[in-house]
């Protein structure tokens, strides 16, 4: 595996302002006590309470219960901007509205970790980092609730449900987060191990890949396994199909443009000297570009049409379009780029070659209004903290937790200046 991406790189706490520097025992309490609880997508019922109850007592408005438990909080700023002190008029019309998104759930998994910390939930894990996200998001609304007076617009602060595989950013944006005051930009972070701590990665356009699921039933003919011409081999005809469907990549997509197709599971037979009556396959598909929308599923049942009916089989192919690509605007992705290289050491610490062909509901956001997603490192190999995500050991260097408040902070203030 070949990297361009330092290994570790150190951190220069000096650039995170006092007050927020100040925050971090709490965001550390506050992440810490969300880690030893985790509830899985939409049912964040104890995770919706802790973060309204913080809203409740710094006297920030919010409104909960959108689909089922996300938050939407509000702070306005007081701040005059240029133009509303030459134009007093235009101070409503004109006031801009910035949104800030984290996401809530953890995952099905075991913990690893032997920490004071640990979940306290048999079985289920923060595993992603997502318990990082709502104490940076929390850190952030503090700030900038006792901060009114340093920006001159509205921070709209989300807290979403489920944004592993169910979703629940489509069902935020179709609850209307977005408007009542329409959102003009919205920004969101991901606390992300395969960079370091002292790390952003940001970049323009495609961060994240579309994520699609399918899943293809094969029906042959069984019979016995001296006797194959009697029967219609599904374990054959899905061994050519699973090597077909990678020609999609490989010969139907421009070489220049990036995609995956893969096969996670095949399924097929009961025993050695049997032919299998039915094989089972599911997979996922992973894109950047938004034009192949609809293309891959067309292209997988031509294939696999192709291939069944050379051999007397029939299929049955499922096929869902779960989030498309996240893409970043332009203009927001250089607002976040330029504040978080006054918190980085630059030019090493700003990454734009982090992009993933792993997917994320902000892509929902992002269809809406124009924003960015970016990512905060987080690993510490030092510290033994460098578990991918979804891993049963994954933890990660809460120094970033700061970082990420900073960045938030300094975005809000840029956005509105
Ligand atoms: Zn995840
Ligand atoms: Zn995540």
């Amino acid at each position: 595996m070949v990297s361009t991406v330092p290994n570790s790189y150190s951190v220069d706490v000096s650039r995170i302002r006092p007050e927020i520097q100040e925050l971090q025992t709490q965001l550390v309490e506050w992440r810490r006590s969300l880690h030893q609880r985790p509830e899985l997508a939409f049912r964040e019922q104890l995770t919706s309470e802790f973060v309204s109850q913080k809203l409740h007592e710094w006297g920030i408005k919010h409104q909960t219960g959108i689909a089922k438990t996300g938050i939407v909080a509000i702070i306005e700023g007081t701040k005059e901007n240029l133009e509303t002190i030459q134009n007093p008029q235009s101070k409503i019309q004109n006031r801009q509205v910035l949104a800030i998104r984290a996401d809530m759930d953890a995952l099905p998994i075991q913990e690893e970790n032997d920490v004071p910390y640990r979940s306290q939930h048999d079985g289920l894990m923060h595993a992603c980092g997502h318990d990082g996200h709502i104490a940076i998001a929390l850190g952030t609304a503090y700030y900038l609730a006792q901060h009114r007076h340093d920006f001159a617009g509205t921070v709209k602060v989300i807290f979403q449900p489920a944004e592993e595989g169910v979703g629940g950013a489509k069902p935020m944006v179709a609850a209307g987060v977005l408007q009542n005051p329409d959102v003009d930009a919205i920004i969101g972070l991901h606390l992300w191990n395969n960079l370091p701590l002292g790390t952003v990665g940001v970049r323009s356009g495609a961060l994240m890949a579309a994520v699609e699921r399918f899943g293809c039933t094969i029906m042959g003919k069984g019979g016995h396994g001296a006797i194959p011409h009697q029967t219609v081999d599904s374990v054959v005809v899905s061994s050519q199909i699973v090597n077909a469907l990678q020609t999609i990549v490989a010969r139907n997509i421009d070489p220049i443009e990036s995609a995956v197709v893969t096969v996670g599971e095949l399924h097929a037979g009961t025993a050695h000297n049997v032919i299998a009556d039915s094989a089972r396959m599911t997979g996922t598909v992973r894109y950047f570009n938004p034009a192949f929308a609809g293309y891959f599923e067309k292209r997988m049942d031509q294939l696999i049409a192709g291939i069944c009916q050379s051999h007397g089989a029939s299929y049955q192919l499922e096929y869902w379009s779960l989030y498309p690509p996240v893409i970043n605007d332009a203009r927001i992705a250089e607002l976040v780029r330029s504040v978080a290289s006054d918190v980085v050491e630059t030019p090493i610490g700003i990454v734009p070659e982090c992009q993933t062909m792993a997917g994320e509901d902000m892509s929902f956001f992002l269809q809406a209004v124009p924003g960015c997603y970016f990512f905060v490192g987080s690993a510490n190999p030092a510290k033994d903290l460098a578990y991918p995500h979804h891993h049963p050991r994954f933890d990660f260097d809460e120094i970033a937790l700061g970082m990420g408040v900073e960045i938030f902070v300094r975005c809000v203030e840029k956005f509105f200046s």
